[in-house]
């Protein structure tokens, strides 16, 4: 374990709290920043808070209702369905940019309170048409961080090219299976664990949850 600071971008969510259990065992001191955008369920919000508590962590909740103002869609409004992105066109729960504001913003508080390493869940592999969750964008971000601050941060991406067994894998191997199963919030409904089972990310968890869960019984063949 680093004697270093680290600081988890944390949402409540089954892959952000992968993440956070990733950083416990990395670093030897962790805060959490969650993004208050007035988000379809402040359940999220409040998910967020109680498993920082939980866990013990710091958690610093930031008001990002910018967000909204710029883009209105289905996941900060509740008179917008949420609707899969078809022919390639990207899903109606993206946020343009919103990966790079909240990695921004990180990278302050980051400096703030002296963590040179940043964490975020973001991932290429169930890539759903983000630009700003790919590596080459990350890895740019780091460098345009490291300039605009004069710091030397290191930008974590534990999850990069996992597909979603390989996440439950992961917090299985961290020994926080159960916990990232019972406690987290992924759903666009604000149903916590496995949620309510019908919206895409339910359709997402489930399937990565059920393609682990048979490998684990030896049912079928690791990676
Ligand atoms: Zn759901």
């Amino acid at each position: 374990m680093k004697k270093e600071k680290a600081l988890v971008v944390f949402s409540g969510g089954q892959d952000s709290t992968t993440c956070l259990f990733w950083a416990r065992k990395q670093f030897s001191e962790v805060e959490t920043v969650t993004f208050d955008y007035r988000q379809r369920h402040r359940l999220e919000i409040d998910c967020a808070k109680n498993i920082a508590a939980e866990l013990g962590v710091k958690h610093h909740v930031f008001d990002m209702r910018l967000l909204n103002q710029l883009a209105p869609n289905a996941l900060t409004r509740d008179d917008i369905a949420v609707k899969e992105g078809e022919n390639g066109e990207l899903p109606n729960t993206f946020v343009p940019g919103r990966n790079l504001l909240f990695l921004s913003f990180a990278g302050v508080l980051a400096s703030q309170i002296g963590a040179k390493h940043i964490v975020t869940g973001v991932c290429e592999t169930d890539f759903s048409g983000y630009p700003d969750c790919r590596d080459m964008f990350v890895k740019s971000l780091n460098v345009t961080l490291n300039l605009s601050m004069d710091q030397q941060f290191v930008i974590h991406t534990p999850l990069m090219w996992l597909n979603k067994a390989e996440t439950w894998r992961l917090a299985d191997e961290l020994g926080a299976f159960d916990f990232v199963r019972e406690k987290t919030l992924t759903c666009y409904n604000g149903i916590i664990a496995d949620g309510c089972g019908e919206c895409p990310a339910c359709k997402l968890r489930k399937k990565g949850l059920e393609e682990y869960l048979a490998i684990r019984n030896g049912e079928k063949q690791p990676y």
